[in-house]
């Protein structure tokens, strides 16, 4: 043989391998179902341990067995990356290649297409405050109101919020100036109520592991707001948005509102990427809460052009009528003069985009 016909026969057995791969892909793809139908872990790593052992125990040479357990090795991990790629696949939230996002009706505003802003108070104190910032949302053309009424507060010292009577300030001043009201629930007892209240429910950064809320917010008939774990992964997001989803109910929003990281100027940081990667990864809506990332009044327009330039749907903002003496998170509100500026510094006069 020549040394040309040689190598043209090795090309064939690479061909052959290849194409054993992909048999072999094709039957951890079956694998991958059974064990999803059956709820079995993808990775059990005994009984790859017995698989290498009995490969090894095989060779016949001309390879040292140490050289077949690396070539096989890294052929199950290539398996197992695949059957995890497959499962998040399978994901009701994922968005098939190529597929169009959805939007989520709040009331009567759609979030998902043009820039929204959600804004409004870090707590509903009391009516007069309400009225003052509904009636500024509604001259500016903003058409959600945001409002704590039930606080989930890092210390149980801290205001809790006003409760059932926030609920009804809210209800009330969303009617007047006709604007959608995203108000948070922090417990499975109070999903029925705060539904009855407002137009979207808000999950909280701290409660995005509560499965039972999430099922049970997901099982209210009101859209879900949810926010991103302090310190969760966009894969855990995406679960928590799974849990409300698969209660049959697919108008949830997610919103990026910063994470914990090392950095101590801000609150919390801004996960620019994270808005980026989850307008790839998900047909769901994605907002960007400003003013939980930053703590600060100071670099809202930038952080909210910064999410818009990355594909947010919008931007949730903290505004207050006097945000100095706020009871809670009063040196990051913006007082109502300030939240024009904003609005016009970040693009988003009435839905303008810069
Ligand atoms: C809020 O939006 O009122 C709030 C408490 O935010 P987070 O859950 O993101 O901390
Ligand atoms: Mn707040």
């Amino acid at each position: 043989m020549t040394i040309e016909e040689l190598r043209e026969e090795l090309q064939r057995i690479n061909l052959d391998l290849l194409e054993l791969l992909s048999r072999r892909a094709r039957i951890v793809e079956q694998v991958r179902a059974v064990k999803e139908r059956d709820g079995i872990p993808v990775h059990v790593p005994e009984r790859e341990q017995a698989m290498l052992d009995a490969l090894v125990a095989a060779n016949r040479g001309p390879f040292p067995d140490e050289t077949v357990r690396r070539l096989f090795r890294e052929i199950f991990r290539a398996s197992v990356a695949l059957q995890e790629a497959g499962r998040r696949q399978t994901l009701r939230v994922a968005r098939a290649e190529g597929a169009p996002g959805r939007i989520v009706r709040i009331g009567g505003t759609v979030v998902g297409g043009e820039p929204v802003v959600i804004a409004g108070p870090c707590a509903v104190e009391d009516e007069a405050q309400m009225d003052a910032v509904g009636r500024r949302l509604r001259d500016l053309g903003v058409p959600l109101l945001r409002g704590g009424a039930f606080k989930a507060r890092s210390s149980p010292y801290a205001f809790q919020g006003l409760g059932r009577r926030a609920l009804e300030i809210l209800r009330e001043t969303g009617r007047r100036y006709g604007l959608g009201v995203v108000t948070e629930v922090t417990d499975t007892r109070l999903v029925e109520l705060v539904a009855e209240h407002a137009d979207a429910l808000q999950i909280g950064s701290r409660n995005m592991h509560n499965y039972e809320l999430l099922r049970e917010a997901g099982r209210a008939g009101k859209p879900v707001l949810l926010k991103r774990g302090l310190a969760a992964t966009l894969e855990e997001f995406l679960w928590a948005a799974e849990y409300v989803v698969l209660q049959g109910n697919e108008q949830v929003v997610l919103c990026e509102r910063g994470i914990r990281t090392f950095e101590t100027q801000t609150r919390n940081t801004l996960d620019v990427s994270a808005i980026a990667l989850l307008r790839e990864q998900t047909w769901l809506p994605v907002v960007a809460d400003v003013s939980h990332a930053a703590g600060r009044r100071d670099i809202l327009p930038a952080l909210a052009r910064a999410a818009l330039a990355a594909g947010a749907h919008g931007v949730m903002v903290e505004v207050h009528p006097a945000p100095a003496v706020a009871r809670s998170d009063a040196q990051q509100q913006l007082d109502l003069d300030e939240f024009e500026r904003f609005l016009d510094a970040a693009g988003l006069r009435r839905g303008n985009v810069p």
